[in-house]
C-alpha cells in the first residue's frame, strides 16, 4: 500500500524511491542470473516478485541487501549505493542495518529464547539498553500475535510461530525496507495464513516490502505491483489485476496457467 505523501515524518521523502536498481547484471560463473534489471520501489509500496524456480528471484533479493555481489550496474537503498564486485564499503553495513529480511528457513538462533532472538541485534548493533530492547520486543511479539511465547525456545514453537518470531526480530531493527524470500514455503499449509496475516498487517501499516512468494492470493490482495521474472529478466510488471487477469507476455501467461 502506497504511503501518503502527507507523512508526518520529515525524513520520508515519498517522491524518491527507497530501492533503485539500474541496469544490474549478475553472473554465477558463466550463468547470467540477473540480466539488465531496472527496478524502483517507492516508500510504502508492496512489490511481489513471482517466477519459476531458478529464475533469479532469490538472487535479486540477496543483491538488494548485499548478500550477493553483482558485476554491473548500480543498486541504491535509501540513498546508499551498492556497487559492483563488492566495492560498496560502508554503505553495505548501513544497508544491512536498514533492511530487514525474512527467509524461507526461519534462521532463528536456537540457543536463545524468543525474547532474546528479538533483542539481540538492537542491543549488539544499535546499542539499545536491555530494558528498551525488551519493551520493544514485547510490543513486536504482541503485534505478530505471539506475546505469550517470549520465554520459549525456537524448537518449542510451530513453524508458523517461528516465522512470526523471525518477522518480529527483523522489525526490531526498525528497517526502512523488508525483504521476504518465500516466507511461507517451508510451512505446513495450516500455518501459512497466520504468517501472511502478519505480513498483511505490516503492509497496511505502510512498510515498504519486496516479497518473493508463490501465494498468488496474497499477491493479488496485498501487492501494489507484481513483477514476473523469467530467466533473470523482468518480462512483465503491473498492478496485480493486470498481471494476473490480463498478462501480455506469453511467458507470464504460461507461468500463470501452471500455478493458478
Ligand atoms: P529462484 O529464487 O528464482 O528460484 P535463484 O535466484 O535461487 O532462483 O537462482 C537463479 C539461478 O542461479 C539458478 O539457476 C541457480 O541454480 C543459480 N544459483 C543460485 N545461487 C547460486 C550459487 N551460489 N552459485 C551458482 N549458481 C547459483
Ligand atoms: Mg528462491
Amino acid at each position: 500500500m502506497q504511503a501518503s505523501s502527507t507523512s508526518s515524518d520529515p525524513s520520508i521523502e515519498s517522491d524518491s524511491p527507497i530501492v533503485r536498481l539500474e541496469s544490474v547484471d549478475k553472473y554465477f560463473g558463466a550463468l547470467h542470473v540477473l540480466q539488465n534489471i531496472d527496478l524502483e520501489v517507492m516508500p510504502g509500496e508492496v512489490v511481489v516478485v513471482i517466477g519459476a524456480s531458478g529464475s533469479g528471484k532469490s538472487t535479486l533479493i540477496r543483491c538488494i541487501n548485499g548478500l550477493e555481489e553483482f558485476q554491473q550496474g548500480k543498486i541504491e537503498v535509501d540513498g546508499k549505493a551498492l556497487l559492483p564486485k563488492g566495492k560498496s564499503g560502508k554503505s553495505l553495513k548501513a544497508i544491512r542495518t536498514e533492511v530487514g529480511m525474512v527467509f524461507q528457513q526461519f534462521n532463528l538462533f536456537p540457543h536463545l529464547s524468543v525474547r532474546d532472538n528479538v533483542t539481540l541485534a538492537p542491543i549488539k548493533v544499535r546499542g539499545a539498553s536491555r530494558q528498551q530492547a525488551t519493551e520493544n520486543a514485547e510490543r513486536l511479539l504482541e503485534r505478530v500475535g505471539i506475546a505469550n511465547q517470549a520465554d520459549k525456545y525456537p524448537t518449542q514453537l510451530s513453524g508458523g510461530q517461528q516465522q512470526r518470531v523471525a518477522l518480529a526480530r527483523a522489525l526490531a531493527m526498525e528497517p526502512r525496507l523488508m525483504l521476504f524470500d518465500e516466507p511461507t514455503s517451508a510451512l505446513d499449509p495450516e500455518m501459512i495464513g497466520e504468517v501472511l496475516d502478519a505480513m498483511r498487517e505490516l503492509a497496511k501499516d505502510g512498510m515498504t516490502m519486496i516479497v518473493v512468494t508463490h501465494e498468488m492470493g496474497f499477491a493479488r490482495e496485498v501487492a501494489d505491483r507484481v513483477i514476473y521474472i523469467h530467466e533473470g529478466r523482468i518480462v512483465e510488471q503491473g498492478p496485480p489485476e493486470k498481471v494476473f487477469d490480463a498478462p501480455e507476455n506469453e511467458r507470464t501467461q504460461s507461468f500463470l496457467a501452471r500455478v493458478l
